[in-house]
């Protein structure tokens, strides 16, 4: 532990660094309120002891500069030594930034027991911060997992709605276009009737992560919207580039070749609906791209399932 002195009395400051030195503390002197900020910059000290009268700039003008040093959340503890005794320069000296008094001639009994008062408060205040840091580790913890879906580990439809929001009003702003991939699982209120919930709940995480996977750009969010249903949020990606990426899951998902004994194909397969537009700063919303993506999907459904359906949105909505 180091401890500040900042005392021109020759006599006053080899007194108060003996004490010190006696209760194990090692004392960093100073004699003016120049050269006394200068160390508390320099050594960074765990307590200040801080005589009132110096010469040039006073005691309460350096507990002044001193908590004006202290980054925010720091705080070192300072207490005055002085000969004054009035009441009013007590409350000058707490309103400056000062902690305590200690009246000269310093008792060391009377230094001993307020230096050991002012490390029990910084030993609480320690343990206030790490315990604060914990709670911020956890909050940061909770805010992801409130964002993420339980089985498959994407984002859930919060998250996507949020992304979906955002995504639309930064497209409307910069005059961007904006895609939104619909997937759908063919068939798997079947799939659950042939293999039983539990391996369906396991083919839907094998989905899922087939379809993350295609997913390249750090921009792009996957979600699972519901069920055994799933959305791309595609932003900066233009019809044409949202189709790739949609026939690019299709495939995906084929080549898995995940049996499915109940459908045409043998395998499990889905179903994809692509919209693409540009959204205007009027009366629309994300609804608009959605209700595009899913008519796109029922095109793809009637089609004959395994393939993609598109649509590109005539007029900017809005
Ligand atoms: P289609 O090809 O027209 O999409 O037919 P489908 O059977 O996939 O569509 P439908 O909407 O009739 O059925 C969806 C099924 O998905 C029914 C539901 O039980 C199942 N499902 C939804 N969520 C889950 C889930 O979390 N786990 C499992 N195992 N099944 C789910
Ligand atoms: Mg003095
Ligand atoms: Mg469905
Ligand atoms: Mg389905």
């Amino acid at each position: 532990m180091k401890a500040l002195v900042i005392e021109d009395s020759q006599t006053g400051l080899a007194v108060v660094s003996q004490h010190l030195e006696r209760m194990g503390i090692l004392p960093i002197a100073a004699t003016d309120g120049e050269s006394g900020v200068a160390a508390f910059r320099q050594h960074n000290p765990d307590i200040v002891l801080l005589d009132v009268v110096l010469p040039g700039m006073d005691g309460y003008e350096v507990a002044r500069r001193i908590r004006a040093i202290e980054q925010s959340g720091e705080w070192t503890p300072i207490i005055f030594l002085t000969a004054r005794t009035a009441d009013t320069d007590l409350v000058q000296g707490i309103t400056a930034g000062g902690d305590d008094y200690l009246f000269k001639p310093i008792s060391e009994v009377v230094l001993a027991a307020k230096v050991r008062a002012m490390q029990r408060i910084l030993q609480m205040r320690y343990s206030l911060v790490v315990l604060t840091r914990k709670l911020d580790a956890a909050n940061q913890e909770l805010t992801r997992l409130t964002s993420l879906d339980g089985l498959t580990g994407l984002s859930n439809r919060r998250h996507f709605d949020e992304t979906m929001l955002r995504e639309w009003r930064r497209a409307a702003r910069y005059k961007r276009p904006l895609s939104l991939v619909l997937v759908d699982v063919d068939h798997f209120k079947q799939y659950n009737d042939t293999y039983g919930h539990l391996a369906g709940d396991e083919c839907l995480k094998t989905v899922a992560s087939a379809l993350q996977a295609v997913s390249r750009r750090p921009s792009d969010l996957v979600a699972r919207y519901g069920g055994e249903e799933f959305a791309l949020v595609l932003p900066e990606t233009d019809l044409s580039g949202a189709r790739s990426v949609a026939e690019g899951l299709c495939d995906a998902i084929r080549a898995l070749q995940l049996p499915h004994a109940a459908a045409a194909s043998g395998h499990v397969t889905i179903s994809v609906g692509v919209a693409s537009l540009m959204p205007g700063n009027g009366v629309g919303g994300p609804q608009n791209l959605i209700a595009e993506a899913d008519l796109a999907l029922y095109a793809a459904k009637s089609g004959g399932r395994d393939r993609v359906g598109f649509r590109q949105a005539e007029t900017v909505v809005g």
